[in-house]
């Protein structure tokens, strides 16, 4: 079941590692220097992408919320379905 969304704020990611580093299963080093999130949907915007996001399983969440807490500059989010809460 679908209970969570992963966006990444991705223009704001000064590629320091730590989401890759803590949740590689997830998450990648791109060659521009950035990360991205795996398997994501991508918004594009004069061909750069402005945002990624998943949607995710409860089962996933600790290992996202881990990676999120980690983001120095806080541009990793995480979105209750259901309530369209910010959790982080
Ligand atoms: S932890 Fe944040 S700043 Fe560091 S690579 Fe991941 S998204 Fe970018």
């Amino acid at each position: 079941m679908v209970n969570y969304k992963v966006e990444h704020d991705r223009p704001g990611c000064i590629g320091c590692g730590a989401c890759a580093a803590l949740a590689p299963e997830f998450w990648e080093m791109d060659a521009d220097g950035k990360s991205d999130l795996k398997n994501c949907q991508k918004k594009e915007e004069n061909n750069e992408i402005v945002l990624e996001s998943l949607d995710i399983e409860e089962k996933d969440f600790e290992k996202h919320k881990e990676a999120a807490s980690a983001c120095p500059v806080n541009v990793i989010h995480i979105i209750e379905k259901e309530t369209g809460k910010k959790i982080i």
